[in-house]
């Protein structure tokens, strides 16, 4: 079953050859059956010939018989008139006798029914046709049939009987002639000769050759009769398979036995049925031609052959529509395995069987293109019109390839182009097609929306080997991409190196709190007469195998590996701790700043573990300060505002961190219950420097007076820019011109210094 699944085609040829095989069985059946038939049919026809000719020859001897008793018994022709009147009663007795003449020893006519014109000095010993036949009745007492020939004085041809009429002693005293006309007497035989087309039957004398009944083509022709068929012939015909027989010739010709033999002459092809006629030592030959067989057999065979074609025809016509249904079936399912569904492009299925084509070192170019925000577009918009977009994106992608480079969509938002050009302006620019090509607007449904993407490249050979590689780097390229989005990030050295030492770091993050290598500093938070208002707790760590690694660092691997929540549970329960230990030691009072990541605050615990901690050490939850980045905020806004409320319900107090560097600050300052903000330190470095940051800062300042929040200042380095910010009316300011950070020993000099100062 699998091989005919597999090769559907192999079982119609198995089919066509056991048909081809069956039909061929069925024609030589056929054949057989033609062939038994005629010749059987050939055994009768010979068979009966030879008993009418013999029974109607036998009744001309019997008629010869009669009327020579009668003369024999009168012993003389003296009587000549009497001898006429038993003639012509013959004569007038059958048809088909059309003279009977008694001839003497010489040949010559003495009496004629009818009265004959017989011209003188007319014998039968003249003649060639009767010479050697008179001779012969001369000889014998019974009845010798002469040969076949045309009387010109009776006008027809005639078949002659003859006997002698003896004395006593047994001396001829003359002879009998009995003349039938082939017409009148054989007309049966005649008849049903020709009435068939497919046998051709004649009589021919044994003793001298000649034709005593032609071919019924020829019969009436008296030359015919003339033609002395030659011994050759013969011997082909009768002699040859008697030979073969072993048998003799005589018994052949005694016996009632039908000689068959197929004569096989270049001009003639036939089977002959032989009988010998012994009596009268004739033989009856029925031929027939083989042409005949054979288009008897063709006329049987052709409706064998017609439906042998048909039934292939419809078989044929079968296989070819399964075989054409099952590849179908095959080219569907190939077409589904390495298609996109939706927007009808390759898959990644069809990507890493396009791949393992690849050899070492080919020269092509991965261009991998990511839809910036596509989840955001699918909850704003919905999954209909996010796949809408997506199948216009393919559109758009699709106007841009080249014929011959490979566009796939690998997953919901990524589309992979691979081309076999490695140059890279020629990349550039084609790139640039792309940005461009989003730059347009998709509208759907009479909604407009504007989308960009990321684009990473990475090319072959330079930037790697294999496929393998190349897919990674342009991953690498990618991640680059995405810190900044719509923009085309081409694969660099430096991005592997940076993503193996990341991959470092996060190896190390996983066994630093276990090894004790994260510990706090504290920058001071002073007020506008430099009185101390809070600190900041910042995370230090110091791996024993990277070293000192910067929190810009650490903290954003922390929080996508999922090491933020425990780390971040370390800074809360470590600073309360420390502030706690501190304020006891120094008697001072002031607030503690607690860097939060946005990860902390999506987890569900974070506030049990909160209050939990404050509990633990008596602390005063109004005087902790949480700082929220603004810039990762603003992504699970509604999810953080709950937990932001509760923990404000517990007094505790809120701060914008970063402010000004993402996208939404208003919004958030509208939506969530700010206490405190933080001007990010990247305008404060550039307040003095640039107006525009200036006017900005004013402005930061300006409103949060107006919505009574707070106002930090970080990074402030020069006593000009403290300046400024207290003529703007900033709160608190923080950097390094007034403290660095500090451990925790180092702040609890500062805090003594400061008592003292
Ligand atoms: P941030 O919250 O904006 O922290 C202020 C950063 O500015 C600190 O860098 C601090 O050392 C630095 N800084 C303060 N004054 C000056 C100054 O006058 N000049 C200059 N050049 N820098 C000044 P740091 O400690 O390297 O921290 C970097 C960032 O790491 C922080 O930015 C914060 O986002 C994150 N971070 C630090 N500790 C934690 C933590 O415990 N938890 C969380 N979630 N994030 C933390
Ligand atoms: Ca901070
Ligand atoms: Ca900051």
């Amino acid at each position: 079953m699998a091989l005919f699944k597999k090769n559907i085609w192999l079982a119609f040829y198995i089919t066509v050859i056991f048909w081809s095989i069956f039909t061929t069985v069925a024609a030589y059946y056929t054949y057989q059956n033609v062939y038994q038939d005629i010749t059987l049919e050939q055994a009768n026809i010979t068979k009966i010939s030879a008993k009418s000719l013999q029974s109607s020859f036998q009744q001309y001897e019997t008629i010869l018989n009669l009327v020579a008793a009668e003369l024999t018994r009168r012993g003389s022709l003296d009587d000549k008139n009497s001898v006429y009147n038993t003639l012509n009663t013959a004569v007038e007795m059958d048809q088909t006798i059309v003279a009977f003449v008694i001839f003497n020893v010489r040949g010559e006519p003495i009496v004629s029914a009818p009265l004959l014109p017989i011209p003188d000095q007319s014998s039968l010993l003249n003649t060639s046709q009767t010479k050697d036949t008179f001779k012969a009745t001369l000889k014998v007492e019974g009845v010798v049939l002469g040969r076949t020939y045309y009387s010109d004085i009776i006008g027809e041809i005639i078949l002659p009987f003859r006997k002698t009429v003896r004395d006593r002693e047994g001396k001829v005293l003359f002879v009998l002639s009995l003349s039938i006309s082939l017409k009148e007497g054989f007309d049966y035989f005649i008849n049903n000769v020709q009435e068939s087309l497919v046998y051709n039957t004649f009589l021919y004398r044994k003793m001298d050759r000649y034709f005593q009944l032609a071919p019924f083509d020829k019969i009436y022709d008296k030359n015919i009769y003339n033609y002395q068929i030659p011994l050759a012939v013969i011997k082909k015909s009768i002699a040859l398979p008697v030979e073969n027989k072993g048998e003799s010739y005589n018994f052949i010709e005694h016996g009632s036995e039908i000689v068959y033999h197929e004569i096989n002459l270049p001009a003639k092809h036939s089977i002959t049925a032989s009988a010998y006629l012994d009596r009268y030592q004739l033989w009856l030959i029925t031929e027939v031609e083989f042409n005949v067989i054979r288009q008897l057999f063709l006329q049987k065979v052709i409706i064998i052959l017609v439906l042998y074609v048909f039934s292939l025809s419809i078989m044929f016509i079968l296989f070819r529509s399964i075989a054409l249904n099952q590849e179908n079936k095959s080219k569907a399912l190939t077409y589904q395995a390495t298609h996109d569904f939706l927007t009808n492009l390759y898959n990644r299925f069809y990507l890493e069987q396009y791949f393992k084509e690849f050899k070492k070192n080919e020269l092509f170019s991965v261009i991998f293109i990511n839809i910036d925000n596509f989840k955001l577009i699918n909850e704003s918009y919905g999954h209909a019109q996010g796949d809408k977009i997506l199948k216009d994106v393919a559109l758009r992608l699709k106007d841009i390839v080249a014929t011959d480079d490979l566009l796939v969509r690998i997953s919901s938002d990524e589309f992979v182009i691979v081309s076999n050009e490695n140059n890279r302006p020629l990349i550039e620019y084609f790139c640039r097609k792309i940005v461009q090509s989003f730059g347009v607007v998709f509208r759907s449904d009479g909604i407009e929306i504007a989308i960009s993407a990321s684009i990473a490249v990475s090319s072959a050979p330079q930037d790697g080997a294999t496929v393998d590689i190349i897919m990674r780097n342009v991953d690498l390229a990618m991640y680059q991409a995405k810190k900044t989005k719509n923009c085309v990030s081409f694969y660099e050295h430096r991005l592997l190196t940076e993503y193996l030492y990341n991959n470092d770091v996060e190896n190390e993050l996983k066994k630093a709190l276990e090894k004790n290598e994260f510990y706090l500093v504290y920058q001071p938070q002073l007020g506008i007469s430099n009185n101390l208002k809070g600190v900041e707790a910042l995370l230090r760590w110091n791996n024993s195998k990277l070293g000192n690694i910067p929190p810009d660092i650490f903290i954003p691997i922390a929080e996508k590996s999922g090491y933020m929540n425990i780390i971040g549970e370390f800074v809360i329960r470590r600073s309360l701790e420390d502030v706690h230990e501190l304020k006891q030691q120094t008697g001072r009072q002031f607030d503690l700043s607690i860097n939060v990541s946005v990860k902390q605050l999506q987890n569900a615990d974070f506030y049990t573990v909160m209050v939990a901690l404050l509990e633990r050490f008596k602390f005063d939850a109004s005087t902790v300060l949480l700082e929220v980045t603004e810039s990762v905020l603003i992504e699970d806004i509604e999810q953080v505002r709950a937990t932001i409320i509760k923990l404000k319900e517990r007094d505790l107090r809120i701060s914008l961190d970063d402010f000004g560097t993402g996208y939404s600050s208003l919004t958030i300052l509208k939506n969530l219950p700010i206490d405190e903000l933080k001007i990010d330190k990247s305008f404060v470095f550039d307040m003095l420097i640039d107006s525009k940051t200036f006017s900005m800062v004013e402005g930061i300042i300006a409103i949060s007076q107006k919505l009574k929040i707070i106002t930090v200042a970080e990074g402030i380095e020069t006593e000009e820019v403290k300046k400024a910010l207290k003529n703007l009316g900033c709160d608190i300011y923080q950097g390094y011109y007034f403290s660095k950070p500090l451990n925790k020993e180092g702040l609890k000099k500062y805090l003594q210094n400061y008592l003292i100062g």
